[in-house]
């Protein structure tokens, strides 16, 4: 039995961007789907429900951000992963999108290889959902995170981290890959330290990479959103 080939729906607005991408798309062995505005792209996805969606944020009539906020609503359509197409200077639309539930971001102009490397993961990673966060080891690299025992040690030997340091790796390291904000950290660690902000997140990112020595840069800082654990280490 052949595997059934995948279905991305392209909303964007941008004729050469859209056929750029249909071409692709096809060429890599996805069905692809187009629409050019927010109207056809909701109608397309109540019509078939595709496997992924390539969502351009700045689009006449309904926008990128509602988009997300309509299809995050509905139970139909709240597990459709999102990859948001985005110009350069709209991190904040990127911050509110990935809030909303957005599962990754490209910034434009993006070149194809990276595009379809994004594709690939963010359906991995939906189809591969972490296994029990709560009693499963986390182990990259030469870092092993045992959340059900608050350990963490980097090459074998145990590091000491504060309460809250220890969630916001738990939360970075869970999810490889995932780009995060500010607020989606502080969100994981609350109710544990109420006194955690947006600014404070920079710190506690801070003291974690220090005390991580040689792991220390698998936090990545992506400028202007949040933080990223390193993919494939
Ligand atoms: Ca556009």
């Amino acid at each position: 039995m052949t595997e059934q080939k995948k279905t991305v729906l392209v909303v964007e607005d941008e004729e050469d961007i859209l056929a750029l991408l249909h071409f692709n798309l096809i060429k890599a062995g996805y069905l692809a789907e187009c629409a050019a505005d927010g109207e056809a792209a909701l109608k397309a996805i109540s019509v078939k429900r595709p496997d992924l969606i390539l969502l351009d944020l700045m689009l006449p009539g309904i926008d990128g951000l509602e988009i997300c906020r309509r299809l995050r609503a509905a139970d139909a359509t709240r597990e459709i992963p999102i990859i948001m197409l985005t110009a350069c200077g709209e991190e904040a639309d990127v911050v509110t999108g990935l809030e909303l539930g957005a599962d990754d971001y490209v910034t434009k102009p993006f070149s194809i290889k990276v595009l379809l490397a994004r594709v690939q993961s963010v359906m991995r990673r939906k189809s591969n959902p972490q296994s029990d966060p709560e009693s499963a080891e986390i182990s990259h690299g030469s870092l092993r995170i045992h959340p059900g025992r608050n350990l963490v040690q980097v090459d074998g030997t145990t590091i000491d981290l504060t309460y809250t340091e220890f969630r916001v790796l738990e939360a970075l390291a869970g999810r490889p890959g995932w780009v995060f904000t500010r607020y989606q950290i502080v969100n994981a660690v609350r109710g544990e330290d109420y006194a955690v902000t947006d600014r404070a997140v920079d710190v506690q990112i801070a003291g974690l990479r220090k005390k991580l020595g040689p792991c220390g840069h698998y936090i990545e800082t992506v400028r202007g959103i949040g933080y990223r654990f390193l993919e494939g280490l």
